[in-house]
């Protein structure tokens, strides 16, 4: 019934079925909660279609004088709650419907944590590694130079994501700034979130991810069984996302066993000492030769025994046959939508819990909240108030995703949707659809 009800509303506005693309995924399970909230249509098609989808081409000049065209993305997908709220990702692979799936996710994140915001997402096509620092910095000014005129403090406030960090967000605050008239200029920091401290970013921005996927197991592993110091794990991706989550399960007790990057994977038995691989990676780019570990190939990571396999890289990496070779008893959802249906089904099967990502991961909006909050106040918060106020959002989530699975009897993920959606729902109901 729900795959039907699904179909239906993606047929209506004129998806060709393609079970492969991010996108359809992940409205699949949106109508598929819509469907066991019975939420009117009219909020059904709303929800599988984003508000606004820009494309831009713009010429950057290269360091060898000669210019490159590039393609960048904003698609802001629901603003009921609040301003478009979302990530800006720097990586080759960027493209329309692999935005418009991530902005869909923002808005179930903002909508799950209750904060008054809406979903966005926005990329560029490009590899950031393979550019250099005044490259970098020319892409970014002239992507936000596009983008300027559709965000703004009070409207969409971007975000770091894969490929792009507190600088990059330095240059598109101080690009956009210089495009304010100078008596709006003081509120134009507030425009991105994830800024360097001392451009008015948040004490806890950067561990944010990491930090709250901890505070969500702080609430969910004595459930499962589980006890930190007893508990082993693995991770897919050592960048931001990964590395915090590595070091604060560390500091709990809990033992890392096995790394993969876009350089390789790793093993040690014993344990890997999650700091001192984070600065392997600063100077080394990647996993691969870290010394107090075994290089193993990609299929013996996936069969690794952990009790905890963290996907903290990107999209659609666990498929039916990653599934399949998988040995661990929770996957914790710390990247975004890392999990394809069909291999959740295998998951499923196999008796593995999926501890989804719209609520292993919304620490870092939820942080990045907390700087836009701090930059219109003109205030600096200290990091306990920063982590305090994180773990108080995160464990409300825990809670209302525990409550929908009681509710109605559903898994994690469709739980986690019904509690962001049935919130959605009602703001809809309240303020009705205009005129
Ligand atoms: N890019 C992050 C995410 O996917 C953070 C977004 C934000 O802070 O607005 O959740």
């Amino acid at each position: 019934m729900t795959a039907f009800a699904s179909e239906s509303v993606q047929a209506e506005l004129g998806f060709r079925y393609d079970p492969s693309d991010l996108y359809q995924q992940v409205i699949g399970h949106v109508l598929g909660s819509a469907e066991i909230l019975d939420l009117p249509r009219h909020l059904r098609l709303i929800m599988a279609q984003p508000k606004n989808e820009f494309i831009f081409h713009f010429p950057v000049k290269m360091d060898d004088g000669e210019y490159k065209l590039y393609k960048g993305y904003r698609v802001q997908h629901n603003n009921i709650l609040g301003p478009y709220k979302g990530g800006i990702r720097y990586h080759e692979g960027v493209g329309l419907d692999h935005v418009k799936a991530l902005a869909v996710l923002m808005t179930m994140k903002a909508a799950l944590v209750r904060l008054p915001l809406g979903g966005a997402k926005g990329g560029v096509q490009v590899d950031p590694r393979a550019v250099s620092q005044d490259e970098l910095m020319r892409l970014t000014r002239r992507f936000t130079s596009a983008i300027a005129d559709n965000i703004g403090p009070d409207h969409d406030i971007p975000a770091p994501d894969v490929g792009t960090n507190a600088q990059i967000m330095a240059w598109m605050a101080d690009t956009y700034i210089n495009f304010q008239p100078g008596h709006q200029r003081w509120l134009g920091e507030a425009v991105v979130t994830g800024k360097p401290l001392e451009f008015g970013g948040s004490y806890g921005r950067e561990k944010a991810t990491g930090q709250g996927l901890v505070f969500v197991l702080d609430e969910l592993l004595p459930e499962l069984g589980l006890r930190f110091d007893q508990t082993t794990f693995s991770l897919i991706g050592y960048g931001n996302v990964g590395s915090w989550t590595a070091r604060l399960l560390q500091d709990r007790g809990a033992k890392l066993k096995a790394v993969m990057d876009h350089t390789g994977a790793i093993y040690n038995e014993k344990g890997i000492e999650t700091l001192t691989l984070a600065q392997h990676v600063v100077f080394k780019g990647g996993v691969a030769g870290f010394a107090d570990a075994d290089p193993i190939t990609e299929d013996e990571f996936y069969k690794t025994q952990v009790d905890l396999f963290i996907p903290a890289a990107l999209e659609q990496m666990i498929d039916v046959q990653h599934a399949k070779i998988m040995n661990c008893k929770v996957v914790v959802e710390g990247a975004n939508a890392p999990t394809t249906p069909q291999g959740q089904e295998v998951l499923a099967e196999r008796g593995i819990t999926v501890l989804p990502a719209v609520l292993c991961n919304c620490g870092g909006v939820t942080v990045s909240y907390r700087e836009w909050k701090q930059n219109r106040q003109a205030e600096t918060w200290d990091a306990e108030t920063v982590d305090r106020r994180l773990r108080q959002h995160m464990t409300a989530a825990a809670g209302r995703v525990k409550l929908a699975v009681h509710r109605y009897g559903c898994d994690m993920r469709t739980a986690t949707y019904c509690a962001a959606l049935e919130y959605i729902g009602k703001v809809y109901q309240i303020r009705g659809i205009f005129p």
